[in-house]
């Protein structure tokens, strides 16, 4: 397919005003981490973006014990009326500061601007806006007279959207009145630092949100310090469930988001053009490092070469290269791990037995890039059909009957989401109905809205982020 060409269109990395050290922010101040530095690494030029000065153990405790001074003496005992500003500000400030974030965000994550500037910090404001708009009303929400907040909250988020889970977590906890304590993940901690920055233009109180970059360890000191309230982790499935281990039997409330293997269902009546988009979304989008990506197709048999053709079509026009350059569709793979695991499990795929097809779209030598693959053939038994690939690759099935349809999208250890395509309105609400995923999509993909709970079945986790039902997770609430 012939390709329109198109002129470098970079923005430029200056906006990002990037510093060379990055320190963790605890009780409202930017201290030297007693952790061993680290370097963050721009993954599409594999340069040294800053240092980052990590916090140890004894950082946490400190953390922990300027969120608990702020809730008692602060923000516990604050109004809602008055939270309800502070939030607000951070959501004019996150605005205000959108394309330095955005720009941050690529350079750190490898992410393309198009999606960090129009997606990722947008929806970031997004919940900030949303959730200041409850802390004031939190006794008319439907959880009894006077709900109250659970204390400190220990967060802990992944490196594929960095500031916007930060706001899915820091937004809801803010609002209903809790304090804490925030670990981004090793690879993309710079947002969450320039975040804390915005807390202290903000005025917030100190203690409010405190910040404390590191790798793992750090991550488990936060879930596991005795006087942490509440865990919200996203992540692995495989980290969630040793957190849900570790946390049985102690007091603290736990929500759990973790992986994902959607299936994306495409019935022989869908639009099929418009399909196609929607299947791209679902898998491309920010490189495939998406919990709840549409990495299963599941297409009518009668459909499938047809719809095949297109997609190929379709994908071989996706630009793949410099995250900084506006017309850029696929950036960065984020680190040199995450590249090893996706291309070990796409050589999985080839031994057994699926057919790979790959985009012949040119890719830089320097940076770690992944060029977008469709497998088709695949089967159920095949590991690209069950385990989450977290990146550009799509693994295609068929079905014939929906029942099919029904009994191969829900064979998975995974819940998180689904999407059905189909121009009956009847089949999507039988579908909704059978699919065991937390969010159903219909006719769209990869739609994220703060007022729409997000959340998962089975292996994906459980508790809902967003909306009024995600207020619940960080509130004492009458049964
Ligand atoms: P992890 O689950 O390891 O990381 C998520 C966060 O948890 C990071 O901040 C990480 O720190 C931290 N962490 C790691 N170990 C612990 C622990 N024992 N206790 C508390 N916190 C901990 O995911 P990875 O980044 O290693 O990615 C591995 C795979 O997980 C991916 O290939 C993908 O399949 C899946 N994944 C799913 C995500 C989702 O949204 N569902 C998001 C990210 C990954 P640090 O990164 O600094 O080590």
């Amino acid at each position: 397919m012939s390709q329109w060409e198109y002129a470098p269109a970079p923005e430029s990395r200056d906006i990002a005003n990037l510093k060379p050290k990055y320190r963790p922010f605890i009780g409202g101040e930017f201290v030297d981490g007693s952790g061993d530095p680290s370097k963050t690494v721009n993954p599409a030029t594999e340069e040294v973006l800053a240092e980052v000065g990590t916090a140890s153990a004894s950082d946490v405790d400190t953390a922990v014990k300027a969120a608990r001074k702020a809730y008692e003496r602060v923000w516990g005992p604050m109004p809602g009326t008055e939270r309800a500003k502070y939030v607000f500000r951070l959501a004019r400030l996150i605005q205000e500061r959108a394309r330095e974030l955005a720009v941050l965000e690529t350079l750190d994550n490898g992410k393309p601007i198009k999606e960090s500037r129009d997606s990722d910090v947008p929806t970031a404001a997004a919940h900030f806006f949303y959730h200041a708009g409850w802390a004031d009303k939190l006794d008319y929400a439907g959880f009894g007279p006077d709900p109250r907040p659970l204390g400190v909250a220990g967060q802990v988020i992944p490196w594929n959207f960095p500031l916007l889970m930060l706001a899915w977590k820091v937004a809801p906890a803010l609002a209903t009145g809790n304090t804490v304590v925030l670990k981004p993940a090793e690879t993309t901690p710079l947002t969450a630092l320039v975040f804390a920055e915005i807390c202290q233009q903000a005025d917030l109180p100190p203690g409010v949100v405190n910040i404390v970059p590191g790798a793992g360890d750090i991550g488990a000191a936060v879930v596991e310090h005795p006087d942490v309230d509440k865990v919200a982790f996203t992540g692995s499935t495989e980290v969630g469930k040793h957190i849900q281990r570790t946390l049985a039997g102690t007091r603290k409330r736990l929500t759990l988001e973790l992986g994902g293997k959607a299936a994306n269902v495409v019935f022989d009546d869908a639009p099929l053009d418009q399909a196609v988009e929607g299947i791209v979304n679902g898998i491309f989008f920010n490189q495939g490092h998406v919990c709840c990506a549409g990495s299963r197709l599941l297409v009518q048999e009668s459909i499938a070469d047809e719809l095949l053709d297109k997609l190929r079509a379709r994908v071989s026009t996706l630009r793949l290269g410099d995250p900084l350059d506006k017309n850029t569709d696929i950036g960065a793979i984020n680190s040199p791990e995450q590249l090893a695991k996706i291309k070990e499990l796409v050589a999985s795929g080839e031994q057994d037995g699926a057919q790979r097809w790959t985009s012949s779209c040119p890719v830089p030598e320097k940076g770690w890039f992944f060029a977008p693959t469709v497998f088709s053939g695949v089967e159920q038994s095949m590991r690209i059909a069950r385990e989450e690939i977290f990146g550009p690759v799509l693994s295609v099935l068929t079905f014939r009957t929906p029942d099919e349809a029904v009994a191969k999208a829900n064979n998975t250890p995974y819940g998180l989401s689904a999407g059905v395509w189909t121009e009956k309105g009847s089949r999507i609400l039988w579908m909704a109905d059978r699919l065991r995923a937390g969010v159903v999509w219909a006719n769209t993909f990869n739609r994220f809205d703060p007022a729409a709970p997000f959340g998962g079945y089975k292996e994906s986790g459980f508790g809902r982020e967003g909306g009024r039902t995600g207020l619940e997770a960080y509130l004492h609430v009458q049964g």
